[in-house]
């Protein structure tokens, strides 16, 4: 199995080390990463300014850019082959619920779902690297597990039938033997996100903030903040059709009649 590791916290982040360690037991696993930290750049592309690629000492690429222009440029030419399983991660905090749309986390991985390849995010629910240990090989463990599927979409893939899958995983910070087993979830909803905070630069300016993530709004059972603050691993599959399909039908009846409108605008 060849994978293709990147994240959103930069190339020199503990979890990328720490998860790159443990996937190299069970995989070939080549890190293209960004050069610095990309936290909430979600699938952000950079077209405006060149990409450049390094090469650490320890092997590891890293990208003046965003975790999908990482992941773009690996799979659209600088690797030279498509890779089994794009990894991302291990982030430095929680991304659940609200929290995907924003995740350069999740924008890795989705680009590589975007590309057909079948994506694994995975993130520690607190930030601060407790028992990183634990999620990498906790990781590992869900890897190996999807390696057949792995393979088999690889197949099928080459064959023109289904698509990939895209994993949305969050461990909690524990010790191992507080670590529970895995639970599929949906994702919960954040409260809106803490007000931004001000200060005054030196030159005199107002300088904002953007305020942390609000706290868990949903975390009603079956969602991936209940899971984890049971101890267990969750797993979101994820898609990325925005469309709200429950609405279509409203829209399409209050839009009806200015569509009849014919001729000159109002
Ligand atoms: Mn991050």
């Amino acid at each position: 199995m060849k994978i293709l590791l990147s994240n959103d916290d930069g190339y020199q982040a503990p979890g990328i080390q720490a998860l790159y360690e443990a996937l190299c037991e069970v995989a070939e696993v080549e890190v293209v990463a960004p050069e610095h930290n990309n936290s909430a750049k979600s699938n952000a592309l950079t077209l405006h300014s060149p990409l450049y690629v390094h090469r650490a000492a320890n092997g590891f690429r890293y990208v003046n850019g965003t975790p999908a222009d990482c992941v773009h440029i690996a799979l659209t030419g600088l690797l030279g082959y498509v890779p089994d399983l794009v990894v991302s991660g291990i982030n430095n905090g929680a991304n659940m619920g609200d929290d995907t749309i924003y995740s350069g986390t999740v924008g890795a991985a989705m680009e590589g779902y975007l590309f057909g390849v079948p994506a694994i995010a995975f993130s520690q629910t607190e930030k601060g690297w407790h028992h990183l240990d634990v999620a990498a090989r906790k990781a590992r463990e869900l890897v190996t597990y999807l390696a057949p599927s792995v393979a088999a979409h690889a197949q099928a893939s080459n064959s023109g039938q289904h698509g990939p899958w895209l994993l949305n995983v969050n461990m909690p910070c524990l010790p191992e033997a507080e670590m529970r087993s895995y639970k599929v979830a949906r994702l919960g909803r954040r409260h809106a996100a803490e007000p931004v905070i001000t200060q005054v630069s030196p030159r005199g300016e107002t300088m904002y903030w953007i305020g942390a993530a609000g706290p868990a709004k949903d975390d009603a059972e079956g969602t991936d903040f209940h899971a984890t603050h049971q101890g267990y691993v969750s797993i979101t599959p994820l898609q990325i059709d925005l469309t709200d399909h429950g609405r279509l039908a409203y829209w399409a009846q209050s839009m009806a009649q200015l569509s009849g409108r014919e001729g000159t605008f109002r």
